[in-house]
């Protein structure tokens, strides 16, 4: 039997938050991450490119690569909504603004990782939701196998439809260690991205408004 461990006893441990009794109570005991099967595949892999996986150095490296996956992927199993279960009702209908949210990913086609900055508008319908929360949501979000275009959309329509937002804006810089490197071997560059709903994406002013309160700082 290959071994197995919960993704939660993994999360609980990793990543710039601590675990909370939400983020527990979101792991699904039913769903398992393979270790072995990861342990056997990395051997493989070591195999095939020539190495011996069998000499002093790597013999540990199939089970740490285990790990590391079962880590950066913890969020396949996790629901982003289990940290927007709590809404405060609030006469506020200004903008909410939470700028420079760090997050990790890994891209779905190389499985290299690719780091940044995410910063998160709304504005709120009455509801508004704990800062820490947005954050958290990034997390279970950019920890499974993901595309940086797809993840700003994730966000921002999550939080659109949970929130019951009158707008949402995610923008997200990041740099690709697939960009870095392999391929075009152009270190530094980094990528942004931006979803934009409701009242961001129909009134222009709005958006400038977020935009140059993002960016503004910036030459
Ligand atoms: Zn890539």
């Amino acid at each position: 039997m290959g071994q197995r461990i919960a993704v939660t006893s993994v999360a609980s441990n990793g990543g710039d938050y601590p675990a909370d009794d939400e983020e527990l109570a979101s792991g699904n005991a039913g769903e398992r991450v393979d270790l072995d099967r990861i342990r056997k595949a990395v051997r493989e892999i070591l195999a095939a490119v020539g190495e011996d996986p069998d000499r002093e150095g790597l013999r540990e490296t199939p089970d740490r690569v285990a790990r590391m996956y079962a880590e950066v992927f913890r969020g396949l199993h996790q629901d982003p909504r289990s940290h927007l279960s709590k809404l405060f009702t609030q006469k506020y209908d200004e903008m909410v603004l939470i700028k420079d949210i760090q997050f990790e990913s890994f891209c779905e086609h190389h499985l290299l990782p690719f780091t940044g900055k995410a910063h998160v508008a709304y504005l709120p319908n009455g509801k508004v939701i704990g800062l820490s929360k947005i954050p958290r949501v990034i997390d279970v979000l950019a920890r499974r196998p993901q595309m940086q275009e797809r993840l700003t959309e994730e966000v921002a329509d999550l939080l659109m439809k949970e929130l019951d937002a009158k707008g949402v804006a995610v923008v997200m810089e990041a740099t690709h260690s697939c960009m870095t490197v392999r391929g075009v071997y152009k270190p530094g560059s980094s990528f942004v991205t931006s979803a934009m709903r409701g009242a961001f994406k129909e009134r222009l002013a709005t958006r400038s408004e977020v935009l140059s309160l993002i960016f503004g700082g910036k030459s």
